[in-house]
This record gives C-alpha cells, sequence and structure tokens, in this order.
C-alpha cells in the first residue's frame, strides 16, 4: 500500500466513520441536515476529509432535480458514505457543485471531549515548527 494519509479534527462536533471510526467532518462544515440519502437523512457538508471520489461520475435525478455525482468512501474502510456533487443542472441547485452528501446511517456524531488532553495533530505541528517544546502529561 502506497502512502497514507489521515487528519484528526476538532471542533465542537466531530463525524465519524460507523464502520471504523475515521474522522470524515465536522458540524461546522455542514450546512444542511435536511437532506435525503439513499438510507434516509443525510448532511450536506462544504469539506470532508480522509475520503476519496469515485473516478466515474454519474447523472442522477433526483427530488431537486438532475445532477451530475461521484460516490464518497472512506479512505480507510471504503465505505460508500454519500457523494459529492460535481454539477447541478437546475440553476437554484448550483450551490450544491463541490460540496458532499454524508448519509447519516453511515457515520456518528462524536462529541468532543477531553479537549485538555487529546491535542488534535495540526497544534502538535504548529508547536514544533515554533521551537516549543509541548507540554507533556508526564
Ligand atoms: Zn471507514
Amino acid at each position: 500500500m502506497g502512502r497514507s494519509y489521515r487528519t484528526y479534527l476538532a471542533g465542537e462536533t466531530v463525524y465519524v466513520c460507523r464502520s471504523c471510526g475515521n474522522h470524515l467532518a465536522v458540524q461546522e462544515s455542514v450546512m444542511s441536515k435536511n437532506f435525503t440519502g439513499q438510507h434516509g437523512r443525510a448532511y450536506l457538508c462544504r469539506h470532508v476529509v480522509n475520503a476519496y471520489t469515485s473516478a466515474e461520475a454519474e447523472d442522477r435525478t433526483m427530488r431537486t432535480g438532475k445532477h451530475t455525482v461521484r460516490d464518497l468512501f472512506c479512505r480507510v474502510c471504503h465505505q460508500v458514505l454519500g457523494w459529492k456533487y460535481e454539477f447541478a443542472y437546475e440553476p437554484t441547485e448550483k450551490y450544491k457543485e463541490g460540496k458532499f452528501i454524508i448519509e447519516r446511517e453511515m457515520i456518528y456524531e462524536c462529541p468532543e471531549r477531553k479537549r485538555n488532553v487529546d491535542k488534535p495533530v495540526i497544534e502538535v505541528i504548529q508547536e514544533v515548527i515554533t521551537s516549543q517544546v509541548p507540554v507533556g502529561r508526564g
């Protein structure tokens, strides 16, 4: 297997893959929770990490009209999570382009806890750059 990167998110609530616990999105990136996926309720997200989209795009006709989409997969366990909107045929649906649908059924909400203990990886990197030694817990 090639190189693999994982991003660990920190926020009020982190959405993680239900089958493997991979971090996918933070609550702040959710634009709407009123979407419907293949399995019921779904979230429209501005930004998703640790996921990839299918190589082939396809047109799907939905309640809100025709869209070109790509399936969205978990980068760790390859579970289908939802899809990405590539193109919206209806002018009123253009805001969805480049955004992601994550099926509620495929994720769970992980409320952030232990904020002072488990620092997100990105903060640790910044401390290294500024030559400051992180305070350990002993
Ligand atoms: Zn997964």
